[in-house]
């Protein structure tokens, strides 16, 4: 670590910002998933001492360059392992990361911490913290389950988990427990909820009516869904919640299929002709602003039909003061207090989905105080700031 202030005085402990911890952050994906936009936030933080590396090209790089954060791409060439494959799967992926590890440990040598954001680059971490001894972090964005991961998969974080890194930071109690459960070390482990920074999810109400108008949707109910078209994702869910309420109540999909789910984008463009709801939906694709679009609906519906590690839509909304309603698993249930910050439904219940959905038509004074309960909590509890300085305290643990 490299000191870069003096010491006030022989007593006084080192400040976060005395230590100027060089991070090395590692990560798969080109595309802006949760874990890519949970990842920019807390670079943000380091951007004058940290550099992102990144095994695809993409959009999250332009992200990154946006927010004047370094960022390099380690390659070009795609890597074929998902998180569902097989051994043998996962063994020709390990050739195929080759040239990233080499580019890894090479970087590795100029930072104090590697700082691994995805199971890939949890891979690559561990061999460049094999090779450099620079320790070794893993945040983890996932609920590690069949519904998510293959057995190969499981057992491969976990061992890579226990025996490589010096700590885990799990983005809920949920991914912290299903680690555990699956054989990792729960003195690694950390709880850090996603951090936001309140200000961009506010005042944009004044923007509402001009987007509602382009939209088509001014005089219109807008359930709002904010997430990349995946089946576990739950957006059928919605799509048959729309048949059992009112002609005005319409649907915005505000998402794309990143990783490939073109099938599943096809599936949903089929349900929308056959319940006859063309005129009720709109696929808007991937976004940039989120913050608008959901101050702009009535109420933003989270389906997943899997539980969720985190759910960042779920706290974004809060933020933007619109009302919420969430598939009850995984992470979720940490964010929301039923009837006080939001509504819960069983995973891939339809009927219940569409039974909130006519609450909040029903009284809106209510769902309006319960989105207002929900801002004022989430402002505090998930804070970039207090996370940010969890993050600062960990890392200094290490
Ligand atoms: N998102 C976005 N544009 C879109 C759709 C989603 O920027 O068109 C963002 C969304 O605001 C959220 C993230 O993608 O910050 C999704 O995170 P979440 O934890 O909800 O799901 P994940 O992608 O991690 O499964």
């Amino acid at each position: 670590m490299l000191p870069v202030k003096k010491s006030r005085g022989a007593c006084n402990l080192p400040t976060a910002d005395q230590f100027a911890m060089k991070i090395l952050f590692l990560d798969q994906s080109g595309k802006p998933g949760g874990a890519e936009l949970c990842l920019l936030d807390i670079a943000k933080h380091y951007r004058d001492r940290c550099l992102v590396a990144l095994f695809a090209d993409g959009t999250f790089r332009e992200q990154l360059e946006a927010n004047q954060i370094p960022v390099q791409v380690l390659t070009t060439q795609a890597i074929n392992v998902r998180k569902g494959s097989n051994m043998l799967q996962g063994f020709i992926g390990l050739g195929q990361l080759a040239p990233v590890i080499v580019k890894t440990v090479q970087l590795a040598r100029s930072f104090d911490v590697i700082y691994a954001n995805t199971q890939k680059a949890l891979v690559v971490g561990a061999i460049a913290h094999f090779v450099t001894h620079r320790p070794l972090v893993y945040h983890l964005h996932d609920i590690l389950s069949a519904d998510h991961f293959s057995s190969t998969n499981q057992r491969l974080i976990v061992y890579l988990a226990n025996h490589f890194t010096k700590l885990v930071i799990a983005n809920s109690k949920a991914s912290a427990e299903s680690f555990i459960q699956a054989g990792g070390d729960p003195k690694k482990v950390e709880i850090i909820y996603n951090g936001f920074s309140p200000e961009l999810y506010q005042n944009h109400l004044s923007e509402v009516p001009k987007l509602r108008q382009e939209l088509g949707s001014a005089q219109q109910f807008v359930v709002g869904h904010f997430s990349r078209l995946s089946p576990w994702k739950g957006q059928h869910i919605l799509l048959e919640a729309l048949q059992h309420c009112p002609a005005n109540v319409v649907a915005w999909f505000v998402g794309d299929a990143l990783f490939g789910e073109t099938a599943y984008k096809q599936q949903l463009q089929q349900q929308v002709e056959d319940l006859g709801l063309g005129d009720r939906v709109r696929f808007l694709g991937f976004r940039l602003d989120v913050p608008q679009l959901m101050a702009a609906c009535d109420l933003v519906a989270h389906t997943s039909t899997a539980p969720e590690p985190f759910g960042r839509v779920i706290v974004e909304a809060m933020l933007c003061g619109t009302p919420i309603v969430a598939s009850a698993a995984g992470g979720v249930t940490e964010l929301i207090e039923p009837g006080q910050t939001g509504w819960l439904t069983p995973p891939g219940e339809a009927h219940k989905l569409a039974e909130i959905i006519h609450q909040c038509l029903a009284d809106p004074d209510r769902a309006r105080a319960i989105a207002q309960a929900a801002q004022t909590s989430a402002s505090q509890r998930f804070h970039l700031d207090a996370v940010n300085q969890q993050i600062d305290r960990v890392l200094q643990g290490i």
